[in-house]
């Protein structure tokens, strides 16, 4: 009998865990979880309550459906991120482990942090494998064998090599027999407090499970056509169980990859943004760094205004899309994907505010944060990133809620104090003064001008 350990990390479910799955491939093994807590971690990245909460919640479920299979979960604060080594060295001695599993993360601290570990623990056994991807990045390169930079080539080469290696999901593993929940003294620090104020986003497994099977009966097949239209419900809202790993995005590939392909291809495609921004970190790790992929972003001279970035981050811009999808965020911790494009493109290319201050204000308030699409989303809509939306693109805030919000319905649920405005009022909101609401902040047309003019310089300076 061995001692084996899983780590678990971004990875806070047993379903389809290829780590927890490998870990309890022998019946009489003795299985171990652990869960290294770094607040320091947290605090760099500047995570805000709403997503520790989240991760807390998880932690909890995790450790009570891992009691029902007779696994210990020992949980350690760690205060530094930089003593994972350490303390897994530590849990390693005192619980007699041989063999350790976990699933790979990409960004470029935890594949330091991770190559520190193996070194570290030369005496036991190492095994990783890919759980937070569809594809694992060094699996999907160009011919040249170099990293694809736009996303369809991409996304074709994935499909490709998806079809010759499908996805294949992991069950939850079997009952261990009770002695192996007994025979430690685990030393588990408390999980602490949650601490948020807004409704923490459900992310029990079951729950998960029938909301997935939920979205692909009675939404996937209009997904297309729904998307973009904030007030419709039509996309999965599964992005915060998928960004803590509550939910395999394996797993959502492969029971979607079994609807009818024509109409689940525009939600694979999603799935697989997930991927190539992953891919993109792992391959240009520069972007882990707050340096933008293109280095036409040293060329910019981003406006600094604190007053500014401030009414936008409350959603007092007076410009009435922005302020609904900056208040659906305050108040739920999770925004449109739609909106995220718009406010973004808002923040960046009509203030002119440098796009990390939009990264960091997302980071503090999504439930479903993820630094790889979070950064690659901001460096897209600033026109920075690898696949970036062209400089000359200023989504138009205006045209944009006409086209998307078209009723204005969503616009009045999050701004009430335009409630009582007729629509057409509304969307004339440049030239008609709405009573009780903001003047829009700046002139749309006018600073559209400008940074198009200002990005042509960047570029030539470049
Ligand atoms: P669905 O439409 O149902 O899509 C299914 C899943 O696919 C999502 O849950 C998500 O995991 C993935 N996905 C969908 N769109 C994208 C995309 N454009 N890029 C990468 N993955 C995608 N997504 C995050 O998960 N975390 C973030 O921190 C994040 N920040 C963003 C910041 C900006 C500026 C932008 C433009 C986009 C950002 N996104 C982020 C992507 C996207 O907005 C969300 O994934 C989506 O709105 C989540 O809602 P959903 O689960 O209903 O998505």
């Amino acid at each position: 009998m061995s001692v084996q350990l899983v780590w678990f990390r971004n990875d806070l479910r047993l379903d389809d865990n290829p780590a927890l799955h490998h870990a309890c491939n022998r019946k009489d093994d003795q299985v171990i979880a652990l869960y290294l807590l770094s607040e320091q971690q947290w605090d760099n990245h500047g995570v805000g309550n709403n997503q520790r909460s989240l991760i807390i919640k998880a932690l909890l479920q995790l450790k009570k459906s891992l009691k029902q299979l007779n696994i210990p979960l020992i949980v350690k604060s760690i205060g530094q991120f930089d003593n994972s080594a350490n303390a897994l060295s530590e849990v390693c001695k005192s619980q007699g482990v041989d063999e350790i599993h976990f699933n790979i993360e990409y960004p470029i601290n935890e594949r330091r942090r991770d190559k520190l570990v193996v070194e570290h623990l030369s005496q036991v056994k190492c095994h990783r494998y890919v759980g937070d991807s569809v594809t694992a990045p060094w699996q999907i390169t160009t011919q040249s064998n170099s990293a694809f930079k736009v996303f369809t080539p991409f996304s074709k080469a994935c499909y490709t090599y998806l079809d010759s290696n499908p996805v294949h999901c992991y069950s939850i593993p079997d009952k261990r027999d009770a002695q192996n929940f007994n025979v430690i003294n685990t030393g588990s620090d408390p999980i602490p407090d949650i601490k948020t104020s807004l409704n923490i986003p459900n992310i029990d497994e079951n729950f998960l499970a029938n909301q997935l099977d939920g979205f692909l009966e009675s939404k996937l097949e209009d997904y297309k056509d729904d998307r973009d239209y904030p007030y419709v419900p039509g996309t999965s809202k599964l992005s915060a169980a998928l960004a803590v790993g509550a939910l395999s995005v394996r797993r959502c590939f492969e029971v979607a990859s079994n609807s009818d392909k024509e109409y689940s291809k525009p939600w694979l495609n999603e799935l697989l943004w997930r991927d190539f921004y992953r891919s993109v970190m792992w391959h240009f790790p520069h972007v882990c760094q707050g340096k933008a992929f293109n280095s036409v972003d040293k060329y910019i001279n981003w406006n600094k205004d604190d007053a500014q970035l401030k009414r936008w981050q409350q959603g007092n811009t007076g410009i009435p899309i922005v302020d609904a999808a900056m208040r659906q965020l305050n108040e739920t911790g999770w925004m449109h994907n739609r909106l995220r494009m718009v406010v973004a493109s808002f923040l960046t290319k009509n203030l002119w505010i440098d796009w990390r201050e939009g990264e960091a204000y997302f980071t503090q308030m999504l439930f479903d944060y993820d630094f790889a699409s979070n950064n690659g989303g901001w460096q897209w809509s600033a026109s920075v990133g690898t696949d970036a939306a062209p400089y000359f693109r200023v989504f138009n805030p205006a045209s944009q809620q006409q086209k998307f919000d078209p009723k204005a319905e969503f616009i009045r649920k999050w701004v009430t104090e335009l409630q009582g405005f007729e629509t057409s009022d509304i969307h004339k909101f440049e030239k008609k003064a709405l009573q009780n609401y903001e003047k829009p902040m700046v002139d749309l047309k006018f600073t559209r001008k400008l940074a198009i003019d200002s990005f042509k310089s960047a570029k030539s300076a470049a």
